[in-house]
């Protein structure tokens, strides 16, 4: 975005596209959930990572969220099988 303020000269701010935050939460979650990945309303995320995995699956999972950012599944429409059967295929 550019911007320019109206002043005796021209001043112009040049905002970088916006690099977003990714926060990542151990939550108590049922054992049949290792981890999800949501973005919020100021376009950062959030990773959710269940607090009862070892050190080594939540390794794992936190790298299978970030592909979910990577592969941009949170706005996409597919059902929940094919966009894991994605993620396991490269
Ligand atoms: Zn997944």
């Amino acid at each position: 975005m550019i911007y320019m303020r109206k002043a005796a000269l021209p001043i112009f701010f040049i905002r970088e596209a916006a690099v977003p935050m990714i926060f990542i939460r151990e939550v108590a979650l049922p054992m049949s959930i290792r981890g999800f990945i949501m973005p919020d309303v100021d376009g950062n995320y959030n990773i959710y990572i269940n607090d009862k995995l070892s050190e080594e699956r939540r390794q794992i999972t936190i790298e299978h969220e970030l592909q979910h950012l990577k592969n941009r599944d949170c706005y996409c429409d597919l059902p929940v099988k094919v966009i894991e059967s994605n993620i396991m295929n490269g």
